[in-house]
């Protein structure tokens, strides 16, 4: 990120704009909109504003050269059509450290401007770096698609009160859970449905703003734990309600496994609380987990469990959830996209499939002591898709435990790592070749399916034409 979004206050000072023709008239028409005075250099000496709706009480005339003209009082500096002075201009700015636009002109500009959505009190900026400004649009279409209309509206309605119920509500922590609960709640909806008035009655008639908020008779904010699967790697996989909880988390609890990009989408000034296994060194231990999350609770945190895929899949959610039972805190479970599901998803092997498919089992084999201990008897029953979390490993015990329980080598088998994540692979083979296919996989995580349906696959099915392909070829020569 080279350019910093931050909002300039435009009526601090004067705007120093510097350029003729449409662009510089359409520079002048959005600065002036924004409250801003400004000094208008015409490079072309022309300053008709015939056709442009602008109020041209806020804008100076400013005539003679502005490579020597006084900056005093100058916020900023717009080069919009101006050629070479606009690269003299910035020169001149850089120097003085003044911020400076060049339109266009990357190179020359010190800050740009982004794409807006403006909803009166807010607004939203939209930049690309300088590099899309199409992208940029597109963004801000997709943003105004998605943002109720009165949204403004709300934000000085919470603006108008702010002050007030600062002073009921001294606590930073208990004073933010009550603008969320007038924002999701009733209150907050009258608003976006214009019907200001009966939020504003139904506000004064909040006798107690701190119980409002959710305060406890100890005068702590109410604690909770909230379990959530991150799904299996790629951000956009998190549910709604998994995003939220993220965003209005006080502390996050993370497996490092979990994918970076996905506690970037978490509330900025959330605690980071790493506690899982890295590869190939242990974890702080469930118990001592379990304390932390309680702890947290108990301290009036809204505390997140964030865990990959979901949290009740090999994901030690159960022992969480009994021992925050344990602790009369209050908590709830996310699900998640688990790591099975978002291989198949992605590598197109469906999991039941008519007539051929039944059943699917979930299970694991960590160590080859684990698949030592399964009774892989139970799994001989073509008509199931077996998924196997943590297999790696134990692939070897995993193919001998099959082939002694009569599941047939052919068998067809896939092995699905970094699933949904952007170096995602897969190898596609039978339960004969298993070893094989994962050595042939650089690197975990990665599960293993196995089952006729692993034969539907994309890369199984690009396998078979590609083999074709190469039978005609043969055939033909
Ligand atoms: N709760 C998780 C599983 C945790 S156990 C879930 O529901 O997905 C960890 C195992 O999950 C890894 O050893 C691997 O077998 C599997 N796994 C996790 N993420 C994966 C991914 N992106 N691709 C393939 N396998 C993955």
């Amino acid at each position: 990120m080279r350019f910093l979004p931050v909002f300039l206050d435009v009526q601090s000072g004067v705007v120093l704009l510097v350029g003729e023709g449409d662009l510089a008239r359409a520079k002048l028409r959005l600065l002036v909109s924004a409250g801003a005075r400004v000094r208008w250099f015409a490079t072309d000496g022309n300053h008709d504003l015939a056709g442009v709706d602008v109020d041209g009480a806020r804008i100076e005339f400013a005539a003679g050269d502005p490579l020597v003209a006084d900056l005093n009082g100058v916020v900023a500096i717009v080069c919009a059509g101006a050629g070479d002075v606009g690269t003299a201009m910035s020169a001149r700015a850089k120097a003085l450290g003044l911020p400076v636009n060049v339109m266009d002109d990357l190179e020359h500009s010190t800050f740009i401007f982004p794409a807006i959505v403006d909803r009166g009190d807010v607004v939203v900026a939209v930049g690309t770096g300088g590099t899309s400004p199409v992208v940029a649009r597109r963004v801000r279409e997709r943003i105004e698609a998605l943002l109720p209309e009165r949204i403004g509206e709300l934000a000085s309605f919470i603006g108008r009160w702010r002050k007030q119920i600062h002073n009921l509500i001294p606590e930073f922590a208990l004073r933010r859970r009550f603008w969320e609960r007038v924002v999701d709640g009733p209150i907050g909806a009258l608003v976006l449905a214009g019907r200001r008035d009966e939020a504003e009655s139904a506000l004064k008639t909040i006798g107690d703003a701190s119980a409002f908020a959710g305060r406890l008779a100890s005068g702590e904010a109410q604690g909770s734990v909230t379990l959530v699967g991150a799904g299996p790697g790629d951000p956009d996989l998190l549910t709604v309600k998994a995003l939220r909880a993220l965003q209005d988390a006080d502390a996050i609890f993370y497996d490092e496994l979990v994918n970076p990009d996905i506690l970037d989408r978490a509330r900025r000034d959330a605690e980071r609380i790493p506690v899982g296994r890295r590869v190939g060194k242990p974890g702080i231990g469930q118990d001592a987990v379990n304390r932390l999350l309680i702890e947290a609770a108990r301290a009036g945190k809204r505390a997140v469990r964030l865990k990959g895929g979901d949290p009740f899949i090999f994901g030690r959610g159960g022992e969480e959830v009994e021992a925050l039972r344990q602790a009369n805190v209050v908590y709830s479970v996310i699900p998640g996209i688990t790591a099975g599901l978002g291989a198949a998803a992605q590598f197109e092997v469906p999991l039941t499939f008519r007539r051929e498919a039944l059943r699917v089992t979930f299970l694991t084999a960590h160590k080859a002591k684990d698949a030592e201990t399964v009774d892989w008897s139970t799994l001989t029953d073509v008509e199931m898709t077996i998924v196997v979390y943590m297999g790696m490993t134990a692939a070897p015990s995993v193919r001998a435990g099959l082939l002694a329980a009569g599941r047939s080598p052919k068998t067809p088998v896939g092995v699905f790592a970094r699933a949904t994540h952007d170096d995602a692979a897969a190898a596609i083979g039978t339960l004969a070749e298993l070893p094989d296919l994962v050595e042939k996989i650089a690197g975990g995580p990665a599960i293993l399916i196995i089952g006729d349906v692993v034969a539907h696959a994309a890369p199984a099915r690009r396998k078979e034409l590609s083999q074709l392909a190469s039978l005609f070829q043969v055939a033909a020569e």
